[in-house]
């Protein structure tokens, strides 16, 4: 080989190498202000990030840098990444890489569905992001792929099928990356799915573990489902987990267990609406805890499970921190599952309480009554829960969570139901309007205290928010309206600092990075996911579809 070949080799490799995200730049996602390289910009998933350039006194001077178009009219609730300046985003029908200060189109690669594929799936079409390792963008599918593309080109590298959707299983998760594997969740509790977290070869897409949310008899945890009820359980784990590197534990939420009607599932029905501690190599349970035992309702534990460190009764604690479905913000040592604070942060009847001793809900006649096949109006709403999927964020500088709460209640009635592969499988008794909304404003942006889930400040709105939050060292704090208006809070008082109208309703998940000495922030804007399909908000019919993706900085004065 001549000198100038092997020259040239080199520089490619060299390049290549520098372009590739390495498992320590993963690690220091949540302080790498150039990039957004995790999903929940952190493996903590605190969605917070030290820029200062947008802050309380500049945040109204932000103005729009550019729109790309998604050329998508379904629910965005994507995550944008950013890597060296290229933005990568996914929708459910497509990945693509936009160059992240002009807004150019640099590959678009399109996810190609058989016609067959079920194209409702429970709570609306959509794709909540990707991972980035090694030269590689991960992403899942509806028909439940998981895929690995080429970040320079877009081209498939390796694809592996996790589960058949014409049993109802589904993805829509943002994939992990931790410990060297590529770990994902899955969707389809509504419709009678056994649920499980899968760990795959970044590498190869070989499959390397795959652990079961619902145990079979003859596993731990097994005798908590009676007869051959766990075969289709539920269980589901459709949000990405958190990580601590040092731990060497990601924690990851799992959904309601199937059907809703409960009378035919006695027992704990493990490990459903649980927070499951992993080993991301293998797979393996360290510990759990289980937030709503034998659930009636829909309450999902799947919502992020936030890392964060805090003193607790004058002692530094690596804690999680959970606003759950169930109305309750639970905060845990996370070294070993112990149970630290559970507070309710919205109106609660279903509980009067959590039992800090055994950690279990101190139930009230509404679960009796709903379990017995009563109408019974319960709060959080069976339907929504007290904080839905859309993720908060901790910030680490006030010590308060920033969530996107919902502050209303629904009927709930069961039925009987056989299981029929592919269909909903849920017991629900839709004879008459879950609703009955009154006046009062259906949602809150909170500022939330962990250890006693009481907000210092709350920020109503009349339809709810449901994106998600992002928090600054600037002391601003970022979400969006259903009707779309992008917004900026003040984190100390509520005080809103800036809106702009994006155009459609606002169901993303903000961003924020600096790159050449400027701080941008960005979020997509579509709107089309479950309150929107589900609640019959009428007040949202004058909403336009279609989705985009803003990116604003502030504007040079
Ligand atoms: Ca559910």
């Amino acid at each position: 080989m001549k000198w100038s070949a092997l020259a040239a080799c080199l520089a490619v490799f060299a390049s290549y190498g520098a372009n590739a995200q390495t498992a320590g730049q993963l690690v220091k996602g949540a302080s790498d202000t150039s990039n957004v390289l995790n999903y929940g910009m952190g493996y903590n998933l605190q969605r917070f990030s030290p820029l200062t350039q947008i802050n309380k006194d500049t945040a109204k001077n932000l103005v729009p840098v550019w729109s790309y178009s998604l050329a998508d009219d379904r629910s965005q609730e994507s995550q944008p990444l950013v890597y060296e300046g290229i933005i990568y985003l996914t929708t459910h029908a497509a990945t693509m890489a936009i160059d992240a200060k002009t807004g150019k189109q640099i590959w678009k690669t399109k996810v190609e569905y058989p016609p067959e594929t079920p194209r409702i799936v429970c709570c609306g079409i959509n794709n909540r992001g990707a991972a980035l390792f090694d030269g590689k963008v991960f992403r899942t599918t509806l028909d439940a792929n998981v895929i690995a593309l080429d970040a320079k080109t877009g081209k498939e590298l390796w694809r592996q099928n996790a589960a058949d959707v014409k049993e109802g299983y589904s993805m829509t998760v943002a994939p992990l990356v931790a410990d060297g594997v590529v770990l994902t969740g899955i969707s389809g509790a509504e419709f009678g799915i056994r649920g499980f977290i899968d760990g795959w070869d970044p590498e190869t897409g070989n499959h390397l573990w795959r652990t079961y949310t619902i145990p079979s008899p003859d596993e731990p945890g097994g005798d908590s489902w009676k007869g051959d009820t766990w075969k289709h359980g539920g269980g589901s784990t459709w949000i990405t987990g958190s990580y601590d590197p040092e731990l060497n534990t990601v924690y990851w939420g799992t959904g309601n267990p199937g059907p809703f009607d409960s009378a035919v599932r006695p027992g704990d029905n493990l490990y459903t609406c649980s927070v499951l501690a992993l080993d991301p190599k293998t797979g393996k349970m360290k510990w759990h805890y289980q937030f709503s035992p034998n659930n009636p309702f829909d309450f999902d534990a799947v919502a992020e499970m936030v890392l964060a460190d805090m003193m607790v009764e004058g002692r530094p604690t690596k804690v999680l921190l959970d606003a759950n479905r169930n109305g309750f913000f639970y905060v845990f040592d996370r070294t070993n599952g112990k149970l630290l604070a559970a507070n309710p942060f919205v109106k609660v009847n279903w509980a009067s309480g959590i039992d800090m001793k055994t950690g279990r809900p101190i139930e009230a006649d509404v679960t009796t009554d709903a379990r017995e096949g009563k109408k019974v109006m319960v709060h959080p709403s069976w339907f929504a829960g007290a904080k839905n999927w859309s993720p908060m964020s901790f910030n680490p500088q006030t010590g308060l969570a920033y969530a996107n709460t919902l502050s209303f209640g629904t009927y709930y009635k069961t039925r009987s139901v056989t299981y029929k592969a592919g269909a909903w499988y849920t017991g629900l008794d839709r004879s008459f309007s879950p609703f009955e909304f009154g006046d009062a404003p259906r949602g809150h942006l909170k500022a939330i205290d962990p250890m006693t889930g009481k907000a210092k400040w709350e920020v109503p709105s009349d339809i709810p928010r449901y994106s998600g939050v992002l928090s600054t060292a600037g002391g601003v704090v970022f979400t969006g309206e259903l009707t779309g208006e992008f917004e900026a809070f003040d984190a100390d008082s509520g005080k809103k600092l800036w809106q702009f109208q994006t155009g459609s309703g606002i169901e993303g998940q903000p961003v924020t990075w600096q790159r050449d000495g400027v701080q941008y922030v960005a979020v997509t804007s579509g709107y089309g996911g479950a309150y929107s399909i589900f609640s019959g908000d009428e007040r949202l019919a004058s909403v336009p579809t279609g989705g985009s993706l803003w990116v604003f900085a502030i504007r040079p004065q």
